[in-house]
């Protein structure tokens, strides 16, 4: 009893001492209620003073000017978010076993709102770690550390993930732009033994092949796993048209779920190559067939032409990464969205969707608002969703509802 009274006191002096050893970053008087209210980012303009030396990446503890205690986070001096939260409690240790049960709590998550196989594991901010990113595909995992302070925690992570999961390979794709504002250099490469970074997953009972290494982002776009099932009564007998189609999964399920025939175009030869062989790996290449093409040039040409389709699909890519040309995005969307408009027959369906988070769900509406103006169509909503659950909404952080899906009929 004795000892273990002593050794409770000596961990509290330790953890006194720790504390009394971090650096500290006292916030202005002034500041937006943001970070009180839950927002985990402190930007440089917000902090009166520094006690202690930032060299960063390090933990800091946060105070307010009054001297209450905010939060722990890491620190980056070269970055406008000098910090990030990571917890806003002030006894917490922030060390291997932290990430280690952070990360089962995620999983914890996933599988609570239903998820086996595929998921992303890990939604940065809106999972309480701040610009860190883990897709989990069966037995595969691709990690991204967008941020100083979670990149010096890539071995704690790798081990966590080892524990947790005993995987059959991690890899890194550190090849993100993003990293440099930080910083750090892109980079990607194996965080486990050398694996066959082609891999097939299987998403509604469909298998698709991904490739970790050369593919896009994480190589799948798992935000909309769910939205591709909402797809499944419009399809039926349609002739689909789909834009943008990457692995081409959006145009496979629809193929699946009985559309009289599909034709997916993307820009990218690869992309197209690669949505041909998942559209093979189902036996579905007979109705469903890709093509590469501009698909602004031949929507363009198509409604010139009048050609029609019973169902259009399109999952452009963020048109814009900063507010300062958030009009060229909606100019994007508002185009090619009239575009698909015009191709749809009266009283088929346009799917669409948009992915940054710098158009907020209004103004997309009023985006495809305009765009069925101009083509002289009536249009009314069949759904309108966000990103799959495995990727949180943080209300406090709005750019953590970033997915727009949408399903109109179009008259
Ligand atoms: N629908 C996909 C994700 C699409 S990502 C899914 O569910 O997984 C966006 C895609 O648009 C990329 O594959 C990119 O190559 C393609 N793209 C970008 N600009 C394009 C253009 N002008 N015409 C056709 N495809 C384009």
């Amino acid at each position: 009893m004795t000892l273990s009274v002593s050794a409770f006191g000596l961990y509290v002096c330790l953890l006194g001492l720790s504390s009394l050893h971090m650096i500290k970053v006292v916030l202005k008087r002034k500041i937006a209620p943001r970070v009180l209210l839950g927002h985990p980012w402190i930007f440089a303009n917000e902090v009166e003073r520094v006690e202690g030396e930032l060299s960063g990446g390090e933990v800091v503890v946060v105070y307010t000017h009054d001297q209450k205690f905010v939060g722990q986070g890491y620190a980056n001096p070269r970055s406008q978010i000098v910090v990030r939260l990571l917890t806003r409690d002030a006894g917490a240790v922030i060390d291997e076993s932290f990430f280690l049960e952070k990360l089962r709590s995620c999983w914890e998550y996933r599988k609570r709102i239903g998820y086996t196989e595929n998921c992303r594991l890990v939604f940065g901010e809106a999972d309480g770690l701040p610009q860190l990113i883990i897709d989990k595909f069966n037995d595969y995992f691709v990690l991204q550390t967008l941020a100083l302070g979670i990149d010096r925690w890539k071995p704690a992570l790798v081990n966590a993930l080892q524990e947790l999961f005993a995987p059959k390979g991690i890899y890194e794709r550190n090849d993100v732009p993003v990293r440099e504002l930080e910083g750090l250099p892109q980079q990607k490469g194996f965080l486990s033994e050398p694996f066959d970074t082609r891999i097939i997953i299987e998403e509604n009972g469909l298998r698709f092949y991904v490739d970790l290494a050369q593919g896009q982002k994480t190589g799948y776009f798992l935000d909309q796993q769910d939205n591709r099932r909402a797809i499944r009564s419009i399809v039926k007998d349609a002739d689909v048209l789909g834009a943008f189609t990457y692995t081409g999964t959006f145009e496979i399920h629809a193929a699946h779920y009985g559309a009289r025939s599909v034709l997916g175009l993307d820009i990218s030869a690869q992309a197209v190559a690669q949505a041909n062989e998942n559209a093979r790996l189902n036996g579905l290449q007979d109705r469903c067939r890709f093509e590469e093409a501009n698909a602004f040039d031949v929507l363009k040409q198509w409604a010139k032409e009048k050609k029609q389709f019973d169902v259009v699909m399109l999952d452009p890519p963020a048109f814009t990464k900063s507010r300062a040309t958030l009009q060229k995005a909606i100019t994007g969307y508002k185009e090619i969205n009239l575009r698909g408009m015009k191709l749809v027959k009266p009283g088929g369906f346009l799917v669409t969707s948009s992915c940054t988070n710098l158009v907020p769900p209004e103004l997309f509406l009023e985006i495809i608002a305009m765009a069925a103006k101009d083509a002289r169509r009536s249009i009314r909503q069949v759904c309108f969703q966000t990103q799959s659950p495995d990727h949180p909404i943080i209300p406090a952080m709005e750019n953590t509802h970033y997915l727009k899906f949408l399903i109109i009929q179009v008259q």
